[in-house]
């Protein structure tokens, strides 16, 4: 009972209504049985014995032992909050949410209160906050602010098999600010064995392990190798439903895209079956899908119903799901990869490691014995998949992170306490990219303008345009077009019976082919002057629910230029500033159009072409920059913007010359059609 006293002091933060509902008291009570329900809970004491007499421990446990709803929980009643704040980082950002969200339910006290979030652009924590979940990105931020974390009395880094990007840098500072605060409680959690290495590298950590219940689970593989692996995986889940006992389906697919597909044709498919089959509730779930809708994964499937979640690999170990007892794994996951000779990066389909396939069966063994049905064939499992995942700072643009490392004073890259180190031609390509950003000086030193763009929490390129908008006085169309591109490409949508409607409502905010980032700023300047009106939206095919992230975003853009002693000023008379602006940013992403049709990327040629959404993917400027490269079927820009190549020289002289801009205006254009 002592653990559910210790919550009392938040019942005097409730309404007096609340207290008065003895409903809502009853399903508190049931929440605290739950929790001692957990595999996690025999092991309490020993816990809390093994954190008070280390520094820093390394937790390992299967998911669903309750390590993260749990921990943070069980150190609040011991008094560990009286020292500060309980920080535990998540690498996505929708399990941070939704676990925040849980452990406020457990305790009884309304989320943002006792029990809050911070994610990139969306704080919900509040001076009471004493449980953080957060997104190890924004821990890493946390460092710029207060480079001891002295209002942390314990941080737990979690899901630190997932070695992401940000995990892997929190991991080196961590370790180092452990030597000074011998107060602060180092926590680093993992779902699975791999501990040794974690424990190694923090100078030999005891290891706390929580057996978990594992029940057996089936393996299956098909015999031959799939062709179309969401078509399967559609069929094998429609053929558990009809022939195998009750017990719900979890479908590991690859992102939003392959997710809403899924989830469309095994609506249809069902429908066509009507009454013959039991109902079957669809329940998608991926990084970008709204709050509101997130919650559905977790309510409990009734009676004679059966639930399919079709789940990024966010279900793999951050979010548990109880009740499932059949896995479908077609063996693939988006993955990012960055070429360090070129800089570029690309998002691409990717079979995953051995160590991924395992964890991904085990979500069906959790409450009772489970089946795997493994889209591919044994041989490709034993002889074609990859034992582990390869580190994300071993395959990706390291830009970002040194900027933040260089203003955390940190200047010896090379020598950072990397538990995996990043190839070197990474880290000096990212050194590179923030010189010719004029974040760093020649000796690699953080500049005005760095220290500036350290501000933002976005890409250097993006924090350069910014800064850059201060020079051409357009400050508050570039801060719309930043939180506009911040928002991916889930601006306009299409629906299937309106596609032309659709298309033309969003070619007016083309008129006079001012390129993508000028539509994305025509669409956020008319919705403002709507007053941000929602019919506005429907009537001309925006997502409201992006728009309004946007706009989140926007208001926080604007408060950090006030933080960087940038005005706000408007410029909308003249699109060829805020062009510049764009540019000054994004010089390294040009591209010159080429006699065929397709682009040439300027500095490190390489072929691509203009994504079919852009408004300028029939118009053809012959010179553009573009924010991002994406590979579907070919290297496509996306979000494209026409530029004069003088503007090139004339704002990265250090990066481009005369003769890389001028060559093909002489040689390949049509006679009279060259640059005068
Ligand atoms: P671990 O971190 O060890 O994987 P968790 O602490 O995340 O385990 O989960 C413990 C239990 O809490 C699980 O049984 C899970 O179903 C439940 N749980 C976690 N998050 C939620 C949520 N948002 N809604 C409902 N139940 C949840
Ligand atoms: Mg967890």
């Amino acid at each position: 009972k002592a653990s559910v006293m210790d919550g009392d002091e938040f019942d005097d933060d409730r309404q007096p209504s609340e207290l008065l509902e003895s409903k809502a008291k009853t399903a508190l009570e049931k929440l605290q049985d739950d929790r001692k329900t957990l595999p996690i809970y025999t092991y309490r004491d020993q816990l809390l014995e093994a954190v008070e007499n280390h520094q820093v421990l390394v937790i390992v446990g299967e998911t669903g032992s309750g390590k993260t709803t749990q921990i943070p929980q069980y150190l609040h009643e011991a008094g560990y909050t009286k020292r500060g704040k309980i920080g535990c980082t998540q690498p996505r950002r929708v399990a941070a949410m939704s676990v925040a969200a849980r452990v406020s339910q457990e305790m009884g006290v309304k989320l943002g209160h006792e029990v809050g979030y911070s994610i990139r652009f969306e704080d919900c924590t509040s001076e009471k906050t004493v449980l953080k979940y957060m997104t190890d990105g924004m821990l890493l931020r946390e460092f710029l602010g207060e480079p001891d974390l002295a209002s942390y009395s314990v941080v737990m880094v979690d899901e630190a098999h997932e070695r992401t990007l940000s995990t892997d840098i929190l991991f080196g500072l961590v370790k180092d600010i452990a030597r000074f605060r011998p107060d602060l409680k180092l926590l680093i959690s993992s779902a699975t064995l791999d501990a040794e290495k974690f424990s190694d590298y923090f100078d030999s950590a005891p290891i706390f392990k929580i057996p978990g219940r594992r029940y057996p689970v089936e393996i299956h593989y098909t015999k031959a190798p799939e062709a179309d692996y969401l078509d399967a995986a559609i069929v094998t889940a429609l053929q558990i439903h009809v022939t195998q006992p009750p017990g719900d389906i979890l479908v590991f697919l690859t992102g939003q895209e392959e997710i809403e597909t899924a989830e469309e044709i095994l609506k249809h498919r069902t429908r066509g079956l009507g009454t013959k089959i039991a109902e079957l509730i669809i329940c998608p779930i991926y990084a970008n899908l709204p709050t509101e809708l997130q919650a559905k994964i977790f309510e409990a499937t009734p009676d004679g119903a059966r639930k399919v979640v079709l789940a990024t690999n966010i279900a793999e170990t951050s979010l548990t799901i109880d009740g499932i007892k059949y896995v479908i794994d077609p063996g693939f996951c988006k993955m990012k990869s960055y070429n360090p000779r070129t800089g570029m990066e690309s998002l691409l389909v990717t079979p995953i490691s051995k160590a991924s396939a395992m964890q991904r069966a085990g979500r069906s063994g959790r409450t009772g014995p489970g089946k795997c049905f493994r889209l591919y064939t044994a041989y490709n499992y034993y002889n074609d998949l990859d034992d582990n995942t390869v580190p994300e700072v071993q395959r990706t643009n390291l830009a970002n992170v040194v900027l933040t490392l260089k203003s955390l004073g940190i200047h010896d890259l090379l020598h950072f306490d990397f538990m995996d180190p990043p190839p070197s031609e990474a880290l000096l390509k990212a050194l590179e990219l923030l010189f010719a950003l004029s974040a760093l000086n020649k000796v690699g030193e953080l500049t005005k303008v760095g220290r500036r763009m350290a501000e933002f929490p976005l890409d250097p390129m993006l924090s350069k345009m910014i800064v850059a908008s201060d020079k051409y006085k357009c400050s508050d169309e570039v801060i719309s077009i930043a939180a506009m591109l911040s928002i991916g490409n889930s601006i306009f949508y299409r629906p299937k019976d309106k596609q032309v409607h659709a298309d033309n409502a969003r070619l007016n905010f083309h008129t006079g082919n001012v390129g993508d980032h000028i539509a994305l700023l025509k669409v956020y300047n008319s919705w403002k002057e709507t007053n941000f009106s929602t019919q506005w939206c429907y009537e001309n095919y925006i997502q409201v629910r992006s728009m309004k992230r946007a706009r989140d975003i926007r208001d926080q853009l604007e408060g950090l230029l006030e933080r960087v002693e940038i005005e706000l000023v408007s410029n909308l008379s003249d699109y060829e500033t805020i062009k510049k602006a764009i540019t000054s940013g994004f010089f390294p992403h040009s591209a010159k159009l080429q006699k065929n049709g397709s682009y040439r990327t300027v500095k490190h040629p390489q072929t691509v072409h203009i994504h079919p959404s852009s408004g300028l993917s029939q118009v053809l400027p012959r010179w553009v920059i573009y924010h991002e490269l994406v590979l579907t079927t070919k290297e496509y820009m996306r979000q494209v913007t026409e530029l004069k190549p003088e503007w090139l020289v004339e704002i990265a002289p250090h990066y481009y010359q005369m003769k890389d801009v001028e060559d093909s205006m002489s040689k390949k254009m049509p006679r009279g059609e060259g640059r005068a």
